[in-house]
């Protein structure tokens, strides 16, 4: 198919998405657990002759869910295909795969700029096999193979080649990945999300190349920034492109050529005889509509307008579903302009710290609400609370009763304060002098010095103004 492209590039994208169901598309094994090899696999699976393949529902209701979020429309019968290869890492000599009718089709991501990536289908299908190479792809004498992943279900998801950088693309990715995690279809921790990525320059005619198996956001970038590197150096080169599918190697942060590219024709897709024909009627993708959660764009939305925060804050917490629903609970508590920027200031700070990410997080809502309300009340600085933020990731307790026990209640006698500010200013004559002659920085040094002495428990805008008073008047 010849399309008109104009733009100096052109990305389109094909993602896998493992689906967070207890087992297989096709049989009642489990799709998690212990990782003793080929310990979670059936006759159905192992595509033992005889073997009869049963559909999971959840796994329809699931693509359904991410049908219906991406703005497709539904189409009326669920129909499986057989997708014809030779290969061991699926035992049937074919894939199980929807071909002829996709789950959905038509849909569409919008990106921040406003402009949408059509989602031309999305399907589900079975994951192979893993196949594993002792000593390494080009030195083992022999592979393995685990079943174990043979079978999980996969949801498809092809866009149409509208995005124009890599910067899109890792934008659409993770747009993807983020509803993915309000439908709670995908776990981060558990599932796989792989792409294939095709990219074509103007310079080269749109002579595409297709990357296969990129992991990762980042890498989805670094492997399409490459790869129009390598085009465009071709063409200086006067090398001919020609089509083909690559492999992205991450640890060098190349692409190789695995082969030029075959058709879909190629794999000889016949209609699964095995598998009846699922009705999706109207009455079952109401029911499913109904179960859906509110989504991110509906999340800013409210955010924005209910809760007042502003747009880039309700951006930031709309972005991370676990960081939306802290949100949600703690800004009927507390106020919602502390509890965003606490969230997304100090939460964040503390979560990258610890190079954690946000569904490994175990942290209680209630003892968040604690700390935002002694901050709003100020009972506590800021100081104080930042402290306590680093240690609540780690481990859980109150902070209320945290700073009982360990007298960390903001100091609000004022004599104490001034006499306290007198002595440092003695102790700091030339520091004092320094500010009066118009050095901002040394009023900093000094709020800075009973700061330590008070272990952070002093108000630094009171202390401020009290130091500002103090040296005008001396
Ligand atoms: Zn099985």
């Amino acid at each position: 198919m010849k399309m008109k492209f104009t733009a100096d590039i052109i990305i389109g994208t094909e993602v896998h998405v493992q689906l967070n169901t207890n087992t297989k598309l096709f049989c009642s094994c489990a799709t998690k657990g212990e990782d003793i090899p080929n310990s979670r696999c059936c006759e159905i699976c192992l595509g033992m002759p005889g073997s009869k393949p049963l559909v999971n529902q959840k796994a329809i209701e699931y693509a359904l869910k991410l049908a219906l979020a991406l703005h497709c429309k539904i189409n009326p019968d669920v129909i499986f295909s057989r997708k014809v290869y030779f290969y061991p890492d699926l035992a049937k000599n074919y894939q199980i795969t929807q071909f002829e009718v996709p789950l959905g089709e038509n849909g569409c991501i919008i990106l921040d700029s406003g402009r949408k990536v059509k989602i031309e289908r999305i399907h589900l299908e079975e994951d192979p096999a893993s196949l594993i190479h002792p000593a390494g792809m080009e030195k083992s004498q022999y592979t393995l193979i685990d079943y174990n992943r043979s079978g999980i279900p996969l949801c498809e998801i092809v866009t149409a080649p509208e995005m124009h950088s890599p910067e899109e693309a890792r934008e659409f990715m993770n747009k993807l990945k983020i509803i993915l995690q309000y439908l709670k279809i995908f776990d981060e921790n558990v599932c796989v999300i792989k792409a294939d990525a095709n990219i074509s320059i103007k310079e080269s005619g749109y002579i595409r190349s297709e990357i296969k198996n990129i992991t990762g956001f980042k890498e989805i970038e670094d492997a399409l920034l490459y790869e129009i590197q390598r085009q465009k150096k071709a063409i200086k080169d006067n090398e001919k492109l020609i089509q083909d599918t690559r492999g992205w190697n991450p640890d060098n942060k190349t692409t190789i050529r695995l082969r030029t590219k075959e058709t879909e024709a190629d794999y000889g897709y016949i209609i699964d005889p095995d598998l009846v024909k699922i009705d999706i009627t109207e009455k079952f993708v109401k029911d499913i509509q109904k179960e859906m959660p509110e989504l991110p764009e509906q999340k800013i939305h409210k955010f924005i307008h209910t809760h007042k925060i502003n747009e880039q804050d309700a951006k930031i917490l709309a972005a991370e579903y676990i960081l939306a629903e802290l949100f949600e609970q703690i800004a009927v508590e507390v106020s919602p302009q502390l509890a965003a920027k606490w969230l997304r200031r100090e939460l964040i700070r503390v979560v990258n710290y610890n190079k954690m990410n946000f569904s490994q997080l175990k942290i209680d809502v209630k003892h968040l609400i604690e700390l935002f309300s002694m901050i709003e009340k100020k009972e506590i600085t800021e100081t104080v609370g930042q402290d306590i933020m680093n240690q609540l990731i780690i481990k859980q307790f109150s902070p209320k009763e945290y700073v009982e026990k360990n007298n960390l209640k903001t100091v609000q006698d004022i004599a104490q304060l001034e006499s306290l500010c007198k002595e440092i200013i003695s102790k700091n004559a030339q520091v004092a002098q320094d500010y009066k002659n118009g050095k901002q920085e040394a009023l900093h040094f000094l709020i800075g010095q009973v700061m330590r002495q008070m272990k952070g428990k002093a108000d630094a805008k009171a202390l401020k103004e009290m130091f500002e008073k103090m040296i005008k008047d001396e």
